[in-house]
């Protein structure tokens, strides 16, 4: 039986290459909808190639672009700020979730509604609102199946081991563009070098979470809410080759580690084809060819997002919804280049001592209109700072 895809950022890095397992095996999987949020070009050029039933773009301003170059075809365009749910409502068998940042949140919610099974790359998602989700798709059995490497890695080594096995899970960072330059140095990187990545190419946003080693402290709340696992349970450890993506130490002694190639193909082509394995063109993981694999400690003084990250996961409450949100809107002045790359630490610091002790940081949100209005206060007193330091 085909498998109806609907994929929510279909334009994207994830959203390409999630296409592109489709493209290789057109008789298991059928594209019903994509989304996009701006890029009008490049959805109707993917919809021509793939057919979809539906289009969403947020962007109300490319709609009539949108509407032209899908003349005569029978897709159904939907635009605005709810194109994207819209796009999750179209019944489906698998949900790719590859919107970039909180705005992923409300789209993916609704696919996870219906109960489907979903590809989750979008970490925001579950940063900002971990609980509430994870809550959302064990009320609706919806399958959450992890896209990120490490955690795809980590759900398959977790996958025939008992919980009270574990001893910690570790995840691994490629370090990031910057992995070895000094604190000083740091100070003058532009955004150009920051979204050039040594190993994975990627959206802009997650390039710079990578340099920052925010995106491996964002990746540590994703792993406790995707697996239950504690904080205290949870670790990084800097890897430049990028081959093992997650380490599981068990109470016995035994380390069991998952080794890829560095190629999100892998992962996305997982998720897609799970509970089943299918065979992508994928290069060969040759161990001789990459010759030796390194490992060190994260350097958490030059890397300061790492460690407001990791407080940020053991204080809870809602310390994750306001790193989030500050990072967010600290990483989009950065690539607007209106601050510089170690402002982005200063600023998601700033956000999160204003709010520490007031009520917002102890609210226990419920739904997701709570979250949404949260987060909007946490977006507009981080850009304040922003604009008292401009
Ligand atoms: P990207 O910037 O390449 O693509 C983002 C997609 O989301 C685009 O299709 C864009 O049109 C859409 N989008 C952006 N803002 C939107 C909005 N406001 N409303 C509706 N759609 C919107 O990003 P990416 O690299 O593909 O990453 C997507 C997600 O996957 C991120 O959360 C990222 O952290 C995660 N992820 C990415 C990778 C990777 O290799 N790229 C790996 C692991 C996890
Ligand atoms: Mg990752």
């Amino acid at each position: 039986m085909q498998k109806r895809i609907s994929i929510l950022g279909a334009t994207g890095s994830i959203g390409r290459n999630t296409l592109d397992i489709v493209a290789a095996f057109p008789e298991r999987f059928k594209i019903v909808a994509m989304s996009a949020a701006q890029d009008s070009a490049g959805l109707a050029e993917l919809a021509l190639q793939f057919h979809p039933e539906l289009v969403a773009i947020a962007d109300t301003k490319k709609a009539e672009d949108l509407e032209a170059r899908l003349h005569g075809s029978s897709i159904k365009i939907v635009a605005g700020a709810e194109a994207a749910i819209e796009a999750a409502r179209v019944e489906a068998d698998f949900t790719m979730a590859a919107i970039v940042g909180f705005a992923g949140l409300a789209p993916t919610l609704e696919a996870v509604k219906s109960g489907r099974a979903i590809g989750l790359a979008n970490k925001e998602c579950l940063v900002a609102a971990g609980d509430l989700f994870m809550a959302t798709a064990r009320h609706n059995d919806a399958r959450i199946l992890p896209v990120d490497s490490e955690h795809n890695a980590a759900f398959q080594l977790l996958s025939d081991i008992p919980s009270a096995a574990v001893k910690t899970l570790t995840l691994t960072a490629s370090g990031g563009p910057f992995r070895t330059m000094s604190l000083q140095d740091l100070q003058s990187v532009s955004t150009a070098q920051a979204i050039k990545h040594p190993i994975w190419s990627m959206g802009q946003k997650i390039s710079v979470d990578s340099a920052t080693l925010m995106n491996k402290g964002l990746e540590l709340i994703e792993a406790h809410h995707l697996f239950s696992i504690a904080p205290h349970q949870l670790d990084v450890i800097v890897h430049p080759q990028s081959v093992v993506h997650a380490m599981l130490s068990l109470t016995d002694g035994s380390v069991l580690s998952h080794q890829a190639p560095p190629d999100m193909r892998g992962p996305i082509a997982f998720c897609m084809g799970w509970p089943e394995r299918l065979a992508p063109d994928m290069p060969k993981l040759d161990f001789a060819e990459v010759g030796k694999l390194e490992f060190f400690q994260p350097d958490r003084d030059k890397f300061k997002c790492l460690a407001l990250a990791e407080a940020a996961m053991q204080a809870g409450q809602m310390a994750p919804t306001i790193l989030n949100a500050a990072n967010e809107v600290a990483v989009a002045a950065f690539l607007a280049q209106s601050i510089g790359f170690l402002q982005i630490a200063e600023t998601v610091a700033a956000s999160l001592d204003y709010w520490a002790g007031k009520a917002e940081f102890s609210a226990a949100p419920s739904t997701l209109e709570e979250i949404i209005a949260l987060d909007a206060s946490f977006r507009s007193h981080t850009s304040d700072i922003l604009a008292k330091k401009a």
